[in-house]
């Protein structure tokens, strides 16, 4: 299969799960993640139509960005996503070039991408990573954090805060993930609720569901899709 049609049968599995659970498949955003793909085959998820792209290391993203603007003339017209850890010695080139940072995960590195963004002349859009199955292997915040956590980004003025990402744990069994995937969007209603209340400001954007597990987190609730393998394994 090449890209081109793994795309399609991805797009298509979207549409007909968000007919079940009574969704518009427009609702969703289908972000391919570019840590495994090659130039040509990022070239060819932009030909399928793809215009998101997630990196999960900023060297690495920064290289196929800059690889594929020296032949491709509207990258700008593309949304770039970071999705993997970001380590404050990265924030520059990160606020760079990332239209919305999906790993906010500590305030001492929102405070870093509000000072950069700042120095830019930018508002950088980020989600706040929230580690919901609480394994000590994964990067995030844990539940109990998140509102304090959101209260003290608000603050900060090059920021915007537009929602929440979750990794859920690697399973044989997707149905293991739908607990985190609803505790997510359950944690994002609460915020909207108790913290934005009658704030135009809202969070919308709820980024779960991978490869394994995408169609359980649409049924869920996710507004944003992360796909690597189901898009660049041919
Ligand atoms: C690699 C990665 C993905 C995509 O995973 P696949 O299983 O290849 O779909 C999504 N999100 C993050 C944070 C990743 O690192």
């Amino acid at each position: 299969m090449s890209v081109r049609e793994n795309i399609l049968r991805v797009q298509r599995d979207i549409s007909s799960v968000c007919q079940k659970a009574g969704r518009g498949s427009k609702e969703i955003v289908l972000l391919a993640v570019i840590k495994e793909a090659d130039i040509t085959q990022i070239r060819e998820a932009l030909d399928g139509g793809i215009s998101d792209f997630g990196g999960n290391k900023v060297q690495d993203t920064l290289k196929k960005y800059n690889a594929l603007s020296e032949n491709c003339c509207f990258l700008t017209a593309l949304s770039w996503h970071m999705v993997g850890h970001l380590q404050t010695n990265k924030v520059k080139d990160a606020v760079k070039i990332f239209d919305l940072i999906h790993s906010v995960d500590s305030l001492r590195l929102a405070e870093a991408i509000d000072k950069e963004a700042k120095r830019i002349n930018k508002v950088q859009n980020v989600l706040i990573e929230v580690n919901v199955s609480g394994e000590s292997t994964k990067y995030g915040v844990s539940q109990d954090e998140v509102l304090d956590l959101t209260r003290k980004m608000l603050l900060l003025r090059h920021l915007r805060l537009k929602g929440l990402m979750t990794i859920a744990p690697l399973s044989d069994n997707v149905e293991r993930s739908r607990q985190y995937f609803r505790t997510l969007r359950l944690l994002r209603d609460k915020i909207n609720n108790e913290i934005l209340n009658g704030n135009n400001q809202q969070l919308e954007i709820l980024s779960m569901g991978m490869t394994q597990d995408y169609k359980v987190a649409i049924e869920e609730g996710a507004t944003m899709v992360r796909i690597g393998r189901a898009i660049f394994k041919t």
